[in-house]
């Protein structure tokens, strides 16, 4: 299994479950959205069972580059395309509430989880592209949200250097340790009363009576009045409805040693196939490269793609202050691809006694704290309006 720079070194592993449970509401996967939605109930004072089949923040949620960037993974000017401008709009502004919501909890929990918003940067690779970046702004701004465009002498001189020539900046995209963030978070749902095993798998799930849920793992069972099934990629495993709407697809990362400071915020590139930050100690992680493959980069395998990895490094050192810096981490991790690019949120048809949020398309950290709030207020109150705008109803 390849080592994430964000899981290396991990804190002490959690106990596996052993013997039988029950529950008010059993929370199935503890990336960020499950351990979201188990805070999000556990603070409620219900009685929460989250389980983890690995670590928590062990799959996508410690293995990514740690972007909170609003927005789905198209970029505004294509999601405006393919969605209207109406619903680009608001599912732009859920991301956005997403984002501050984080920020709100990191602030109140005091979470050392190197937070910082400090916007991103989109660049451009191509002329057509640099004439979609300014589009994409012009509507962004024209829908109340903020855009900067960077051209000439305004795009700093490290991306001029390297071929890039347009470029904007989206001042609320932030950045994060996102193991560091998950791990408070689950650790936050514990401290109000969450039960939480790691190495848990639920090797059967049978949420076909409401209110009378069963679970198994290797160690024993679980009896819950509700399942939230928040396993991304996974979700086909335990919700059929999901199998043909989820498909799991690869990427690549890497960590360089500590490095002149050359990024100031987080940047991606050629229609964020691409993309690089500095975190806070200066170490370059860099990822995506998997347009050059893509038959490949499917699948739940964890492995290294080296025609991918090579490509990454030899990009590293179109920056003259990185040639020499080494690359100290190389591992992959796998996305939740939704077949129209849009996370699935609510009730999963066929399956009365569970609820999903999954299929977050790589740009999970965009909409998945939501995400498990807005489950968590389903199970609760009937209703959310990320689940009304995002129901996994409009695949069925
Ligand atoms: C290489 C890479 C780079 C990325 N970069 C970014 C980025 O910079 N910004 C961004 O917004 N998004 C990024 N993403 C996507 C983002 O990481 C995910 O969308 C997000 O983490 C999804 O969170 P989650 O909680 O839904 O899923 P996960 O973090 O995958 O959590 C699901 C959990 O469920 C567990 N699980 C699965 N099956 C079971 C089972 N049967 N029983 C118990 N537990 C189970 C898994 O072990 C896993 O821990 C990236 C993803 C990858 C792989």
């Amino acid at each position: 299994m390849t080592t994430p720079i964000w899981l290396d070194p991990s804190p002490p592993a959690r106990p596996a479950l052993a013997g039988d449970q029950r529950c008010d509401v059993l929370v199935i996967g503890a990336g960020l959205c499950g351990s979201s939605a188990a805070l999000s109930l556990a603070g409620q004072g219900l009685d929460v069972i989250l389980v983890e089949a690995d670590r928590v923040s062990g799959q996508a949620s410690g293995r990514n580059a740690g972007f909170i960037l609003q927005g789905t993974a198209e970029r505004y000017d294509r999601a405006v395309g393919l969605l209207g401008a109406e619903r680009a709009r608001r599912i732009h502004a859920f991301s956005l509430d997403n984002h501050d919501k984080i920020a709100a909890f990191v602030e109140r929990e005091g979470l050392d989880c190197a937070y910082r918003r400090g916007g991103s940067l989109q660049l451009a690779g191509s002329p057509r592209e640099e004439e979609e970046l300014v589009t994409s702004a012009e509507l962004l701004r024209a829908h109340g949200f903020q855009a900067e465009l960077c051209q000439g002498e305004a795009l700093p001189a490290v991306y001029r250097d390297a071929g890039f020539r347009v470029g904007v900046i989206l001042p609320r995209d932030g950045e994060v340790h996102p193991a560091r963030l998950v791990q408070g978070i689950a650790d936050a749902a514990v401290a109000r009363g969450a039960r939480l095993y790691e190495g848990t798998p639920i090797t059967h799930l049978d949420a076909s009576v409401p209110g009378d849920v069963r679970a198994a793992t290797p160690g024993g069972t679980i009896q819950a009045g509700l399942a939230l099934v928040c396993v991304n990629a996974r979700a086909g495993q335990l919700l059929p409805f999901f199998a043909d709407k989820v498909d799991p697809v690869r990427g690549q990362m890497l960590a360089t040693a500590p490095a002149p400071r050359i990024f100031d915020r987080p940047v991606y590139a050629d229609h964020g196939y691409d993309y690089w930050r500095q975190d806070h100690l200066g170490r370059v992680v860099l990822g995506g490269w998997r347009n050059l493959d893509p038959g490949a980069e499917v699948g739940l395998d964890d492995v290294l793609h080296d025609g991918i990895q090579d490509r990454m490094t030899h990009f590293l050192h179109r920056f003259a202050a990185l040639r020499d810096v080494p690359v100290t981490h190389r591992w992959s991790g796998t996305m939740g691809f939704s077949r129209d690019g849009l996370p699935l949120v609510g009730a999963a048809p066929g399956t009365p006694g569970a609820l999903a949020a999954v299929g977050f398309t790589g740009h999970g950290f965009g909409f998945a704290f939501l995400a498990g709030q807005a489950l968590a207020q389903v199970a609760t109150e009937g209703s959310h309006p990320l689940a009304t705008e995002l129901s996994p109803r409009r695949l069925a």
